[in-house]
């Protein structure tokens, strides 16, 4: 017996030993007793894989990171973790799109989602029917939005609700919202899902809908990964359309841009409605331009430089074999109405998915240049539309254009608030409508914090002008921030958190609860 104590005692050593060099004794030593131990790795790559994001401004080093195989694997660390007397922060990792770290665990144990996909472990990409739901997809956590696309269409199908860029995981914007152009339409990401897995932080692995643990489906959607793990979520499907009508408008005026926007929100007739700035410090490195042809951006340049800023409206009709020769008619009864200057409409037509995809483009060509993996210090805002005014007056103007430091697309568009969910975690200014504000600013290694005090100028004049705005893909320091954040529903958000993760365990980069 005493043999078989000293062996087995040197054999976990051995296999802690890594570790030690790396974070010492962070993690409890009977972690590598366990079979997923195989599967949690701590080289330099892996870490450094999961200490960094899309924002590139907080580095988090783990202990360790799993690769789980199968859904077991992360139910087996969870229960571990909560069963123990030292319990270790553990973070899903989507697809680390983040820009504040979220999806870290600083000295804790990052869950690389994508794994179960690499691995087939996952629940994959399954389209069904049935009478009461009609059609759906059935979907892993870890899945990302263009294979869900891509697997959806092949049935003729589509989920309704997207973001504008889809190489992001389901798990990570079902765990935010998901807003973009169809928003206003179908409402967000979050309101077009039947039912959940989730693995909770006390390690239960439970499934959720509207009527089978309805307390947890609501808390987790929208939820920022605190109160479980999501390994599954069944998404709402409708008809795929097979191509697009793409138009963009220009305006010199906000407010006949943001009067059109709310018309055309209103009266359901389009798929999707959008609207971004225009300044001269966003035209280059900017992944919306590819639409514009040379001439048209030599047009656009001699407009801005009479205005010195522009708002590009953007509206999508789709479009197929039973509404193809109505459509263009359509379009042109819709814009008639439209207050954009004359002459600056540009229309494309486009395959549905080059559409959805549209933003991998500009992608390519940012990372061929070296400027895709660069700070991103973003500010996401939904703004009030009674003070839509005043915050262009106040930010765009006042602060964004007077300053001239600002690269990256400018976002703005309107949607509404009766498409949303009041149940569920994600929280929305009170007013029916209300804006998306997107400052999606890349910045160079030496001047992103320049940026970053931008947003924070921004952030104290909302808060002196009593714009009450809320942030989205939030980031707070302090609990008082975090309460404010989430309003009157900050009572019902701690008490999930005690129900459903009580040893704090989960999404710890969100800095709620550690
Ligand atoms: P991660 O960054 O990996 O994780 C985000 C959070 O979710 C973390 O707290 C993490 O712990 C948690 N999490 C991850 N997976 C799970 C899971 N399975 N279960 C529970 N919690 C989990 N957002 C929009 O709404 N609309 C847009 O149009 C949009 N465009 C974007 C464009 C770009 C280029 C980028 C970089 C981001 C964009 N986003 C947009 C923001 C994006 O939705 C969020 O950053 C989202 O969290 C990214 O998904 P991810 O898979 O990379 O998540």
């Amino acid at each position: 017996i005493l043999l078989f104590i000293v062996t087995r005692t040197i054999w976990i050593m051995d296999k802690v030993k890594p570790w030690r060099t790396n974070h010492s004794t962070s993690l409890p030593y009977e972690l590598f007793t366990l079979d997923i131990s195989t599967r949690l790795r701590s080289d330099p790559n892996s870490i450094k894989l999961s200490s960094s994001d899309f924002g590139n401004m907080v580095k988090n080093i783990p202990c360790a990171v799993l690769f789980p195989t199968h859904v077991t694997d992360i139910i087996d660390l969870v229960k571990f973790s909560y069963n123990s007397s030292r319990p270790f922060t553990i973070a899903a990792r989507g697809n680390g799109h983040s820009v504040r770290g979220q999806a870290m665990a600083d000295e804790g144990v990052v869950v690389d989602m994508r794994s179960l996909e690499r691995f087939g472990g996952g629940n994959g990409i399954r389209v069904s029917w049935d009478s009461g739901l009609g059609f759906y997809a059935d979907v892993g956590g870890e899945e990302l939005w263009i294979d869900v696309l891509k697997a959806t269409v092949e049935h003729g199908l589509a989920p309704v609700s997207w973001t504008d860029y889809l190489y992001l995981s389901v798990g990570g914007t079902l765990s935010n919202g998901g807003v973009s152009g169809q928003t206003f339409l179908h409402g967000p990401q979050i309101s077009n899902v039947h039912e959940l897995d989730v693995v909770t932080g006390k390690g239960e692995f439970l499934t959720c809908s509207r009527h089978l643990n309805p307390e947890l489906f609501y808390a987790v959607l929208g939820g920022l990964g605190q109160f479980g793990i999501i390994t599954r979520a069944r998404i709402v499907l409708d008809k795929a359309p097979k191509r697009v009508k793409w138009i963009r408008m220009l305006y010199q005026d906000f407010s006949s841009f943001t009067r059109d926007q709310e018309h055309l929100i209103s009266n359901n007739v389009l798929d999707y409605v959008e609207g971004s700035l225009i300044m001269h410090q966003s035209s280059s490195n900017n992944w919306r331009s590819s639409f514009f042809s040379n001439t048209d951006q030599s047009e656009i340049a001699s407009l801005l430089s009479k205005h010195g800023i522009l708002y590009c409206l953007e509206v999508v009709k789709y479009y197929d074999d039973a509404n193809i020769n109505t459509v263009e008619q359509e379009l042109q009864l819709l814009l008639k109405h439209l207050k954009f200057n004359p002459g600056f409409v540009f229309k494309k037509d486009a395959s549905f998915i080059d559409f959805l995809n549209r933003v991998r483009a500009g992608e390519l060509k940012l990372q061929s240049l070296g400027q895709w993996d660069v700070p991103h210090p973003w500010l996401n805002l939904f703004i009030p539309k009674s003070r839509i005014m005043d915050f262009h007056a106040g930010v765009f103007i006042n602060i964004i254009q007077a300053q001239n430091k600002s690269t990256g697309p400018i976002l703005v568009y309107p949607t509404s608030r009766k498409k949303w969910d009041d149940r569920m975690s994600a929280v929305t200014p009170e007013e029916d409508t209300f804006y998306c504000v997107g400052l999606l600013h890349s910045g160079g290694v030496d001047d992103w914090e320049a940026l970053d005090a931008q947003n924070k100028e921004i952030l104290e004049f909302c808060e002196k002008s009593e714009i009450v705005l809320k942030q989205y893909l939030p980031h707070y320091n302090t609990r008082k921030e975090w309460m404010n954040h989430f309003g009157e529903k900050w009572s019902s958000f701690q008490d999930h958190k005690y129900k459903y993760d009580p040893k704090m365990i989960l999404a710890p980069g969100q800095r709620i609860f550690h």
